[in-house]
């Protein structure tokens, strides 16, 4: 029987490997195959086979040797936002074509050391802004899932919808992606997938394409709670190399999952019920609820306040930063080059305007905006003072719960196209997800269960920092009761 790559989870994978079912060598063949076959989703960047062939081999002799690390011979898929040594790393950006880093960020590093397998590099929203993959200057990733009886193409989520589509098709077993205001856990849940952002501070940002500094963190993405408590050990850990990351033990968090949640204290915060949200959105919350209280947790009502602040807040601090980390794309360090200026400063600008797409510059001018004299105490400083009212929110509600449940996004995955020209719109899908990153806090979005239209949808539980564990506790009872086995039909295989 040929082996499959998407009938396998991390952990039986790991299992596999260990009762020498099958060889590092065939899984990877395996996923190279799978992932050839998947072109049709445009989830690819670069495909790294080659490596893929040399990362299986090695860990064929240090499984010999039993001397395995915790990903010993998994095919992963990479967020293009990370460096890799050696291999290109766009960012989603035409301005960092053929951008090959001479160094590894230290999150791919530590998988390597664990011995993952990199099956390559997946696309995202142009330098991971976007809900929706959209903004890629390498073309829309699709959506693995259709709504039944109807062809037309939805997005996959963003900025991390490379890595979605990659891990809801089924040819990796897991794929890094980053979070700085929902990334990671919209595309999760748009995908029927698990998605984990971290603790700000858990995760090294080091070698990673910088976006808003103050929110990005990287995580797992991956098809089971158990599988994303196993990838995040691996990424997970402090760096000298990145001052904000945090000098804490790393837990193991795989065996948090399968704990029991009797007795935890489940907070269900009032201020995401939105107006006009669909029906079904507010049914599936409803039900993650009830299982949670049927697993024997308590649930109780809080009060986030500043919520409503979150959203717009988000999109000061975010733009703000990216422009300042943007300022470095000047034709003359990285990437892409203008031809024909004349003088340093045409060179900038043309290099600049060639190189970013639209959602980029409108960023930059809002972030430039919003830092420019006269406006910093208006909009950025005020964004900081709500910041920290969202944070003192979640903190006093924390002295009563264990964790909150709320949904992951307003909505199902969309359409390609939906909200292209709309990017109110498309902002508003992070209205769950971005005080989570103000924060700083860890979440998670576990699949749920299927919209009317036979979309997957995601719940999300928020954390404690620094206690991803409870999270793990939680997210695998969610698992389980949810028993979220639908899986969308390879069409692209066709
Ligand atoms: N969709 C949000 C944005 O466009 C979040 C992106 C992210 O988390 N990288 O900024």
């Amino acid at each position: 029987m040929s082996l499959d790559p998407a009938s396998l989870t991390i952990a039986s994978a790991r299992d596999g490997l260990k009762a020498k079912q099958f060889s590092a060598a065939e899984l990877a063949e395996a996923a190279i195959g799978a992932m050839q076959a998947a072109r049709p989703l445009n989830a690819v960047l670069v495909e790294t086979p080659d490596r893929a062939r040399a990362d299986a081999k090695r860990a064929d002799q240090r499984l010999a040797k039993g001397e395995a690390g915790a990903l010993e011979g998994i095919p992963l898929a990479i967020k293009d936002l990370f460096c890799t040594e050696g291999v290109e790393t766009t960012a989603g950006s035409k301005i960092l074509k053929g951008f090959k880093p001479t160094y590894e960020s230290t999150v791919t590093a530590n998988l390597w050391r664990e011995g993952a397998v990199m099956l390559g590099k997946v696309n995202m929203d142009e330098f991971a802004m976007g809900s929706s993959n959209e903004t890629s200057a390498y073309g829309n990733v699709e959506n693995p899932w259709r709504r039944p009886g109807d062809n037309r193409p939805l997005v996959p989520g963003g900025s991390s919808g490379g890595s979605a589509a990659a891990v809801s098709a089924g040819f990796c077993l897991g794929a890094t992606g980053t979070d700085t205001g929902g990334s990671i856990r919209q595309p999760a849940g748009f995908t029927g997938i698990v998605g984990l952002k971290p603790t700000y501070g858990r995760c090294s940002r080091w070698g990673i394409v910088a976006f808003a500094s103050s929110l990005d963190q990287a995580g797992p993405m991956t098809r089971s709670v158990r599988d994303a408590a196993i990838m995040l050990g691996a990424m997970a850990g402090f760096d000298p190399k990145d001052s904000t990351s945090v000098d804490l033990p790393v837990p193991n968090y795989e065996a948090s999952v399968g704990q029991s949640v009797k007795g935890l204290r489940i907070g269900v915060p009032k201020e995401y019920r939105l107006d006009g949200m669909p029906a079904e959105i507010e049914t599936l919350w409803q039900q993650g609820i009830a299982w949670l209280k049927e697993a024997g947790c308590e649930i109780v009502d809080v009060s986030l306040p500043h919520t409503k602040y979150a959203l717009p807040a988000y999109y000061i601090v975010a733009p703000a930063e990216a422009s300042s980390n943007l300022a470095r794309y000047d034709g003359v360090r990285f990437g892409h080059r203008a031809a024909g200026a004349k003088g340093i400063n045409e060179l900038y600008a043309k290099t600049r305007g060639e190189g970013f797409g639209p959602e980029v510059r409108r960023r930059v001018l809002i972030g430039t905006y919003v830092l420019s004299a006269g406006y910093y105490d208006a909009y950025y400083i005020k964004a900081q003072q709500v910041r920290t009212l969202i944070l003192r929110d979640f903190e006093k509600v924390f002295g009563e719960v264990d964790a909150l449940l709320a949904p992951t996004a307003p909505s199902a995955a969309f359409p390609i196209g939906d909200k292209a020209d709309d990017p109110i719109s498309m902002y508003l899908n992070d209205v769950f997800t971005v005080p989570v990153n103000l924060a700083g806090l860890p979440g998670m979005s576990v699949p749920a269960g299927l919209s009317a239209d036979g979309l997957p949808l995601g719940l999300q539980l928020i954390g404690k920092a620094f206690d991803e564990a409870t999270l793990f506790r939680v997210g695998a009872a969610v698992e389980k009761a949810a028993n979220f086995t639908a899986r969308p039909k390879p069409w692209w295989r066709a």
